[in-house]
């Protein structure tokens, strides 16, 4: 996978002087192995436009362009990597796309056409946001295959009643189906993280809540976790009427957020956004 051409990855990083930066959240996969591991667990990918963010020094980058994947358009925010991935661009003619930028400001409906499948082994610092953006816009995309903190990855597959469940698991698993795929240590990264990493599988449901009812969803959620040890009926406050927004609903206002089930919120988020709560 290396190809006969390409240096081994440990002699990419040291010729670019691609030095790990903690600020950009930059913990390197260099086994190509691992990566091949991760680029299997996306499923089929023939024919799919993938989207990797952050390919640092390209370990996951040679893993998906050895698939039959139509392109790979990675999307870089560090210089040092973009120029690293040159050589990678050239030994694979019009499969490898760099863009140099922030990750957080690009449309992943408009950077490449549908069957989309974005890749990645995230930045931590930014990984949730990028991850909600991406449900926001989720009916675009075909799969999600992304590597997190385990602590993340854990709240995003968590279920009703568990202390990880809150605000990014009812976002998470309301749009899409949610699987623990892989857990991998710090030792598998360089340098190590302080932390175990996790690969969570995303794949959206068929049905596309919309803007304004995901709107809502994200501020029902946020209230309703934001006091999370609080019964609903006060957790609800800045939303309005808590009372005839839960009874609307038909939830017991003296329950708390953490033992709503997804299909509940959903129903919630379905008044607040018809009342046009605050
Ligand atoms: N994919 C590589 C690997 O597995 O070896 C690197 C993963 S490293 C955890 C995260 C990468 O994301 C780094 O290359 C970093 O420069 C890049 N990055 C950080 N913030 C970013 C952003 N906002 N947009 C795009 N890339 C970003």
């Amino acid at each position: 996978m290396t190809g006969p051409d390409l240096p081994s990855l440990r002699e990419t990083v040291a010729r670019h002087g691609l030095d790990a930066r903690k600020s950009l959240g930059q913990h390197f996969l260099l086994d190509p192995a691992v990566c091949a591991r991760i680029a299997a667990l996306a499923g089929a990918l023939d024919g799919r436009h993938v989207i990797e963010v952050g390919p640092g020094p390209g370990g996951l980058t040679r893993a998906l362009l050895a698939s039959a994947a139509a392109e790979v358009v990675a999307v870089e925010l560090d210089r040092r990597a973009v120029a690293a991935l040159a050589e990678l661009a050239a030994a694979h003619p019009g499969r490898l796309r760099v863009v140099e930028g922030d990750a957080l400001k690009v449309d992943p409906g408009a950077l490449v056409p549908a069957p989309r499948k974005i890749v990645a082994n995230l930045p931590y610092n930014v990984a949730t946001p990028l991850l909600v953006g991406w449900l926001r816009g989720a009916a675009a995309l075909e799969g999600m295959t992304l590597m997190f903190q385990q602590e993340v990855a854990e709240r995003i597959c968590a279920a009703p009643g568990a202390e990880a469940y809150g605000r990014l698991s009812v976002l998470a698993q309301w749009r899409c189906r949610c699987d623990m795929l892989l857990r991998l240590p710090p030792g598998a990264f360089s340098p190590p993280p302080k932390v175990w990493s996790a690969v969570v599988g995303l794949t959206p449901h068929a049905e596309d809540p919309g803007s304004v009812l995901f709107a809502a969803m994200e501020r029902t959620t946020a209230a309703a976790f934001g006091q999370r040890r609080k019964m609903l009926r006060g957790a609800l406050k800045s939303l309005g009427d808590a009372e005839g927004l839960l009874a609307a609903a038909g939830i017991d206002g003296t329950r708390r957020a953490e033992t709503l089930t997804v299909a509940e919120f959903d129903t919630l988020a379905r008044v607040v956004m018809k009342v046009g709560g605050r």
